[in-house]
């Protein structure tokens, strides 16, 4: 008889535990997105999918060396001033999103995007062409992309905080702390 009791007494406190805590939550704000009409506002140092904004680019390379996993794919035709890129692709098969070659890049010009959201088929079409075969080529050197106006100034750098000089009384003219 005790244990019919007790047994009584545990699913009567389950159920009044379990609906308090449905009660307190049913009146709070939801936190589920109704995906993909609405989307999550990423943190802006979230590393989503490489790109490569292709008028900045001036098909140096750097990046493709920095690459651990060889996954930038760079062709250029031509030498010197006549020097011309023809492809830049990266397959995202591959890429670890270790931002080796946004941090390496002098142009400014491969970012860390906020996307995130590729989902495919077939893991072919996940190597992205960023140049259109239809488009001009993009020129290399520096005067000839200054010539025909592709030049692209990266963003400034920031300038380190500077601090204070340190304050030298009489006796530090030798330049010694104490
Ligand atoms: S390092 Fe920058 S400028 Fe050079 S090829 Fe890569 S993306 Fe282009
Ligand atoms: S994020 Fe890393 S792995 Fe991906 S393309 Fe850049 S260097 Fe390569």
């Amino acid at each position: 008889m005790a244990q019919y009791f007790a047994d009584m007494y545990q699913a009567v406190s389950s159920a009044l535990i379990g609906m308090s805590i449905t009660i307190k939550h049913i009146w709070k704000k939801p936190v589920t997105l109704q995906y993909p009409d609405e989307r999550q506002v990423m943190s802006p140092r979230f590393r989503g999918f490489v790109h490569n904004d292709t008028k900045k680019c001036d098909g140096c390379g750097i990046c493709a060396k920095a690459c651990p996993v060889d996954c930038i794919y760079i062709e250029t035709e031509g030498k010197a001033k006549d020097r011309y890129m023809t492809r830049y692709a990266i397959d995202y098969n591959k890429c670890i999103w270790c931002s080796l070659c946004t941090e390496n890049c002098h142009a400014d010009s491969i970012t860390m995007s906020h996307d995130y959201d590729h989902s495919v088929y077939f893991r072919d079409t996940l190597v992205y062409e960023f140049m259109d075969p239809n488009e001009a080529k993009v020129p290399c050197h520096r005067i000839t992309r200054t010539e025909l106006g592709w030049w692209v100034e990266p963003k400034a750098e920031k300038k380190p905080v500077e601090k204070p000089a340190p304050e030298s009384g009489p006796s530090d003219d030798k330049g010694e702390d104490h």
